[in-house]
């Protein structure tokens, strides 16, 4: 049997390791361990490839989503609108202020916020709304700055799984007032370690989250502000330095992976495939299928050697730590009846053609 592993960060390893060797080398030979020439470079290759004014690095994508609502001034009892389905740092961020989570149904073809559905959900208390470019597709960032832009909200763009994702050409990031990235080591830009980013084109906003990520100021010992510890450190600095260059023929890898998965899994009863919206370039964080059983499908392939994750397996308004928002299943019926359905299948640049012949021929085998 072919082993599949969900991802297989070893594989990436291996294929750069010469230069991931020296790059490591190298900072442990100049004990250059934060910040440093690797983290200055780092940050301004980040910032010309996203095609943004500035970078600012920091420690990890949930501190990145922190340091931006800081700067944009967030403060107790503010409301913040997301989405019903991400990763808990995004609504977690919004907590850690002492502000509320004001979660957001999903659209049912993109699993992003339903702009149709913001707008009910501001109240005089609203100061922003953050999107999730959620599994590498983007939300509907034109709709979404315009309701910002004709409320008066600050927006960021949460681009965790979205390194390079596009609408009409426009890339992820650069709609919002900031964009938060993290380089987890499964991100498709990912380190070895913990490691994030913030990105604007705003100097001031750009200054400050720098200034607030390392103790309050630039410069050891002026410190300006009160501000916390994340940092990027030279180590994953150099490690990234070195995967940047390849992010885009990653990111060409990933897209034709999904495009063969789409043809060796069309017509399967029971089971529905992604949809890439027209002009929005999905860059397949993860390749989410849809199944009616599927539990059953998950444990039958299993059997078969192919490893899923369920990503997210409860939308977060019916996460114990928001019980107490009480929510309901009927305030969000999309997303309620997504989290019982939802599949991710093993999906990243290495991924060889007999491996997705396997887990393909597994879905078939095992929905039959
Ligand atoms: C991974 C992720 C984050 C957080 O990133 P970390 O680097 O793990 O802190 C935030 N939002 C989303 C949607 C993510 O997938």
């Amino acid at each position: 049997m072919v082993a599949v592993p969900f991802v297989d960060l070893h594989a990436q390893y291996l294929s750069i390791k010469t230069e991931i060797d020296e790059a490591i080398a190298r900072v442990i030979a100049t004990s250059s361990f934060v910040r440093g020439p690797d983290v200055e470079s780092f940050e301004a290759e980040y910032s010309r490839l996203m095609g943004a004014e500035h970078t600012v690095s920091c420690a990890n994508g949930t501190d990145a989503i922190y340091i931006a609502m800081k700067a944009l001034g967030i403060k107790p009892g503010d409301e913040v609108i997301t989405t019903a389905q991400t990763w808990i740092s995004t609504s977690e961020t919004i907590g850690q202020h002492g502000a509320k989570p004001i979660f957001v149904d999903i659209d049912p073809v993109t699993s992003t916020i339903d702009v149709s559905k913001i707008e009910e959900k501001i109240t005089s208390r609203t100061v922003g709304i953050i999107p999730v470019h959620l599994y590498g597709q983007m939300a509907d960032m034109p709709a979404i700055m315009a309701i910002a832009e004709r409320r008066g909200l600050w927006v960021i763009e949460d681009c965790a799984q979205a390194h390079l994702a596009a609408i009409d050409g426009r890339k992820a990031g650069s709609f919002g007032n900031i964009a938060t990235w993290s380089f987890y080591p499964g991100k498709n830009l990912g380190a070895m370690g913990d490691a994030g980013a913030i990105t604007t084109d705003d100097a001031a906003l750009a200054r400050h989250m720098a200034c607030f990520a390392r103790h309050g100021g630039l410069v050891k010992g002026d410190h300006e502000m009160e501000g916390i510890n994340s940092r990027l450190d030279g180590l994953q600095a150099a490690i990234l330095n070195v995967k940047l260059p390849r992010l885009a023929g990653w990111t060409a890898r990933r897209r034709a992976i999904a495009k063969r998965y789409d043809g060796l899994l069309s017509g399967i009863a029971g089971v529905a495939l992604p949809t890439e919206v027209a002009g929005r370039e999905h860059v397949y964080h993860l390749y989410v299928i849809e199944a009616d059983d599927r539990d059953g499908l998950a444990a039958a392939l299993k059997d078969r050697g192919v490893p899923t994750v369920v990503n997210y397996k409860r939308a977060l308004p019916f996460l114990p730590c928001y019980a107490h928002l009480g929510h309901r299943p009927e305030d969000f019926p999309v997303a309620h009846r997504l989290q019982d359905r939802i599949l991710s299948l093993p999906i990243f640049a290495e991924l060889t053609e007999a491996q997705q012949d396997h887990v393909a021929a597994s879905v078939r085998e095992a929905a039959a």
